[in-house]
């Protein structure tokens, strides 16, 4: 789940990370007081799920409540990246003398947490990466021994910054962003930038911050924290029946049982010439009210032509996904055609049972590929 800044930002005060003070507004005239309240020279900054927000338009500094007003009306309901502007946080302006960037995330590879840190801050990382990668210093952390003082000090040596008084606060701020990471079992959490200022204060001026879905249940607070109006209306409606579904921009609705081939049937819809309309997983079992609810999700998807089908039968037998199949389309009215694979437990009485009610928009195909090429078919 990824955090808005604000919330990341709320995060960061709790572990100790230096940040600005700050409000949030959903409308001019909250932008209006919220300056008011903070006094002096304020951001007006979009909260969106997104990153680039300064290039885009949607950070803005403000003298007063009288332009955080204005600069609140030119950037909310502003369409940043397909996110649109719903919330802004006004944080007191800050004085930059130079901008570094510090992050840390999960290396999948050498399963270990990554932090990296360099003084080309502000801009794209990836950038940095690609076109300097020796002013970025890179340090993994083993997770049983924990971030050590140090390996601070590599890191910061690593990076360059030579100056000793910076050098004692972001030693701090990386052991704070260690401890945020594990405390709130972060896939991300990046600073960029993370500012000094002309008086040699170190603080984040950006909070990136991605929390592990599975871990949410240890951390009510921070699962409170998600926006349902940030998702598209199919994935919301999709999470209140507990439907795992992910929209993507096809036309060949896709759903199957079990994560790993519905991923598979999506690159089988690819190799067929067409583009899925989404993802969605039906879990191990097939029956009829979870499929009811999955197909009533793809449906409402006006660029679904077609619906494919693509259930392998492992503990889950073919033939009562088949009865499933049937029951759902008792309950609803469908127009596109259906293709589906069957295969696995009880396949050929599963597909027999299908094909004597053979409803006339249901096609029934013998293999993955046959039947990804005939909803591509189908689909355009
Ligand atoms: P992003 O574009 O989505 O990464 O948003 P950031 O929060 O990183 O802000 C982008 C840029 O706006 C920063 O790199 C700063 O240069 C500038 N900026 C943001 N906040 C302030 C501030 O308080 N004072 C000043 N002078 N510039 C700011
Ligand atoms: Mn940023």
């Amino acid at each position: 789940m990824d955090l808005y800044e604000y919330q990341g930002k709320e995060l960061f005060r709790r572990f100790g990370i230096p940040v600005s003070d700050g409000r949030l507004a959903t409308s001019p005239e909250e932008a209006r007081i919220a300056a008011q309240e903070l006094g002096g020279q304020v951001v007006v900054k979009a909260q969106v799920l997104t990153g680039g927000r300064g290039k885009a338009g949607g950070i803005k500094l403000a003298d007063g409540p009288d332009e955080a007003e204005s600069h609140a009306r030119a950037i909310l309901g502003m369409d940043i990246n397909g996110h649109v502007v719903r919330k802004l946080w006004i944080e007191s302006a800050s004085d930059i003398a130079t901008e570094y960037y510090l992050s840390l995330t999960f290396d999948r590879g050498e399963k270990k947490a990554l932090f990296m840190l360099t003084k080309e801050g502000g801009i794209d990382i990836e950038e940095v990466a690609a076109e300097r990668p020796e002013a970025l210093a890179r340090l993994h952390v083993d997770p049983l021994e924990g971030f050590q003082r140090y390996q601070a000090r590599r890191l910061i040596y690593g990076a360059g910054i030579e100056d000793e008084g910076e050098q004692k606060q972001i030693a701090r701020i990386a052991e704070q962003l260690y401890a945020a990471f594990i405390g709130s079992d972060a896939m991300l959490c990046e600073i960029n930038p993370l500012i000094v200022t002309p008086d040699g204060e170190v603080k984040a001026l950006d909070s990136k911050f991605t929390v592990d879905d599975n871990a949410l249940y240890r951390h009510p607070d921070i699962a409170e924290m998600r926006d349902l109006d940030a998702y598209p209306p199919e994935e919301r409606a999709a999470r209140a029946k507990d439907v795992t579904y992910v929209k993507l921009d096809g036309e060949v609705g896709v759903l199957g049982n079990g994560a790993g081939l519905v991923m598979s049937t999506l690159d089988v819809v690819a190799l067929a010439g067409g583009r899925p309309a989404n993802f969605c997983d039906l879990g191990g079992g097939g029956d009829a009210q979870g499929v009811v609810d999955a197909l009533e999700i793809i449906t409402a998807d006006p660029q679904v032509n077609a619906i494919l089908f693509n259930i392998f039968g492992g503990i889950t037998r073919c033939d009562e996904v088949a009865r499933g199949i049937l029951q759902a389309l008792g309950q609803l009215t469908i127009d596109d055609p259906i293709v589906v694979r069957l295969d696995g437990t009880n396949a050929e009485e599963g597909r027999r049972l299908l094909q004597e009610a053979a409803p006339a928009n249901l096609h029934v195909e013998p293999t993955m590929l046959e039947a990804a090429k005939r909803a591509v078919e189908l689909a355009t």
